[in-house]
C-alpha cells in the first residue's frame, strides 16, 4: 500500500487498485458500493494567503474529518493535491453515500483555526454508486468526477451522479469508449508545430500536438479527447505513446538549423503519476535524442495545483536532463512567491495575451511583464498563438525569445513538417517563406 506522506492516507495509485477490487467484490456479493470524490475549491488561495504550512494543516484537517466520517470498512484516500475520496462498501442505499458526504461537508465548511489563522474551506463532492451508475471502477470514478464538476458549477456542496437523466453523460461515456478503441487501433496521430527564434528567425524545434480523427465524429478537439482520456484512465498510455512517437521522429530531424528541441505536453493526471520519471527515462533510453532536446510542457495551473509535489517532480525530471516549460502562462494566477521557486527552463506566454496585445494596451503590459519576469529568473520565453507580422514584431521588440503560431506555421503531420523544414527560408509579412525544393 502506498501512503500519501502528508496525511498518511492511501495515495491515488493504491486507491484506484482498491476501488477496482471493491467494485469486483460488490458485484460478486450483490452489494451496493458508494464512491465520494471531494475537491477543495480554490485551495491554492489558502496556500497563497497563509503559506504552505497552513495549507498542509488544512489538508491534514480534511483528512482527519474524512477518516472520522468513515466506518471501519470504508476507505479514505488523498487522490490529488486537493482531492480526497471515500469508498463506502456495503451501503444499504444511495442515500447512505449522500449522507456521508453531507456529514463531512457540515464539519468541513465550519471555520477553523490553523496555526493562528482563521481558515474557511469550501469543497465540491461528486457521489456515484455501483452498480446503479456503473459497476466498472473506471466508469464509476468518471461518474463521480462528473457529478463533482456539476456540483462545483452549480455551487452545490455535493451531488449524486444523475446518469439516467443526462444524455450528454452517455455521450461522454461513449466518447471514452471510442477513444479507447481508436487508441488501441492506432488511430491517434501526432502533429508538429515549429517554433522559431525571434532574433534569427531560425527554427529551433517543434511542439508535438495530438490529433484524433474519429470515423463517426470527424476531428475531435484535443481538449475534448484529452479530457476523455483522463476520465477513461488512458492518459498515461497516451502520453507514453506521444513521447515515443515524438522522440522517434525528432531523432531524424535534419540539423540544417542547428540543434532542435521537441516539446511534449503533460496533463495534470500524468504529472501526478508516480511512474512518470521512469516512463520519461525509459523513453529517453530508447531513442537517440539528446536529453536536453526534450521539453516537457506543464500548464502553470497544473504545476501550481500542488506546488510542493510538482516542483519536486520538476527537479527529478531536470535530473534526467530534460527541460521543463510552463505552458499557458498568465492564466493561472500564480503569485510571484511561487515563481521564484519553480524549477523551469521556459515560460510560454498564453495565446490569450498574445492575440490581444496589438489592440490592447493592458495585454501588451502583461506580455512585457511576463517577458521580463522570465528573464529575471533565467528562463527563456516563448510566445504562443502568434498570428501576424505585427504581433511578431511587437514581441521581438519586447525581447521575447521564441515564437510559435499560425504566422509561422500551423501544426502539421510529420511528413509535411519535414518538407516545411527543408524548404523554410525565413519569414515575410505573410509568414514563412520557402526556397525552391531541390
Ligand atoms: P496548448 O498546449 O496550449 O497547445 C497550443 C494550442 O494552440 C494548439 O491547439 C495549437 O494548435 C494552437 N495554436 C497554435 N498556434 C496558434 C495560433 O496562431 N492561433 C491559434 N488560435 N491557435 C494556435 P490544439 O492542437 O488544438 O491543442 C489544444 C490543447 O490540447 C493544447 O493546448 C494542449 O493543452 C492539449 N494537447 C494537445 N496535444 C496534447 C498531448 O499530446 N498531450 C496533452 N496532455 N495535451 C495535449
Ligand atoms: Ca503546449
Ligand atoms: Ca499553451
Amino acid at each position: 500500500m502506498n501512503e500519501d506522506k502528508l496525511t498518511g492516507l492511501q495515495d491515488r495509485g493504491s486507491f484506484m487498485q482498491r476501488l477496482k477490487l471493491h467494485c469486483e467484490q460488490a458485484i460478486t456479493m450483490g452489494h451496493l458500493l458508494g464512491l465520494v470524490i471531494i475537491d477543495l475549491d480554490r485551495f491554492y488561495r489558502i496556500n497563497d494567503q497563509f503559506g504552505f504550512q497552513v495549507g498542509d494543516e488544512a489538508l491534514r484537517h480534511v483528512a482527519s474529518l474524512a477518516t472520522g466520517v468513515a466506518r471501519k470498512r470504508d476507505l479514505v484516500a488523498r487522490i490529488g493535491g486537493n482531492q480526497f475520496a471515500l469508498i463506502l462498501p456495503g451501503i444499504m442505499n444511495q442515500g447512505h453515500a449522500v449522507l456521508a458526504a453531507a456529514k463531512l461537508f457540515r464539519m468541513m465548511e465550519a471555520p477553523i483555526e490553523l496555526c493562528g489563522h482563521k481558515v474557511v474551506m469550501k469543497g465540491s463532492a461528486g457521489i456515484a454508486v455501483s452498480p446503479n451508475h456503473s459497476s466498472n471502477f473506471d466508469r464509476l470514478f468518471a461518474h463521480a468526477e462528473r457529478a463533482m464538476r456539476q456540483a462545483r458549477e452549480s455551487e452545490e456542496s455535493y451531488l449524486l451522479s444523475d446518469a439516467d437523466a443526462d444524455e450528454s453523460d452517455d455521450n461522454a461515456v461513449s466518447l471514452e469508449f471510442e477513444l479507447e478503441s481508436a487508441f488501441v487501433s492506432g488511430d491517434l496521430r501526432m502533429f508538429f508545430q515549429p517554433k522559431v527564434q525571434m532574433s534569427s528567425r531560425r527554427p529551433v524545434g517543434a511542439e508535438a500536438l495530438m490529433r484524433w480523427k474519429s470515423g463517426i465524429r470527424g476531428y475531435v478537439p484535443p481538449e475534448q479527447f484529452i479530457a476523455a482520456g483522463e476520465r477513461a484512465g488512458l492518459i498515461n498510455s497516451m502520453t507514453q505513446w506521444a513521447l515515443n512517437v515524438s522522440l522517434q521522429l525528432a531523432a531524424k530531424w535534419p540539423d540544417r538549423f542547428g540543434p532542435q528541441t521537441i516539446s511534449v505536453n503533460l496533463s495534470p493526471t500524468v504529472m501526478a503519476d508516480p511512474d512518470l520519471i521512469d516512463m520519461v527515462s525509459n523513453c529517453l533510453g530508447v531513442w537517440e535524442v539528446p536529453r536536453d532536446a526534450l521539453v516537457l510542457e506543464v500548464t502553470e495551473s497544473s504545476a501550481l495545483s500542488d506546488p510542493e509535489k510538482n516542483f519536486q517532480k520538476f527537479e527529478e525530471l531536470a535530473d534526467l536532463g530534460v527541460q521543463i516549460s510552463l505552458d499557458d502562462f498568465g492564466t493561472g494566477y500564480s503569485s510571484l512567491a511561487y515563481f521564484r521557486d519553480i524549477p523551469a527552463d521556459e515560460v510560454k506566454l498564453d495565446k490569450m495575451f498574445v492575440q490581444r496585445m496589438v489592440s490592447s494596451e493592458a495585454d501588451r503590459k502583461i506580455a512585457r511583464l511576463v517577458i521580463e519576469l522570465a528573464h529575471a529568473f533565467d528562463m527563456t520565453i516563448t510566445a504562443e498563438g502568434v498570428e501576424d507580422a505585427d504581433t511578431f514584431r511587437l514581441l521581438a521588440s519586447m525581447g521575447c525569445d521564441y515564437a510559435q503560431g499560425f504566422f509561422i506555421a500551423k501544426p502539421m503531420p510529420h511528413e509535411e513538417y519535414l518538407l516545411w523544414l527543408k524548404q523554410y527560408d525565413g519569414l515575410s509579412q505573410q509568414g514563412a517563406k520557402f526556397r525552391r525544393a531541390s
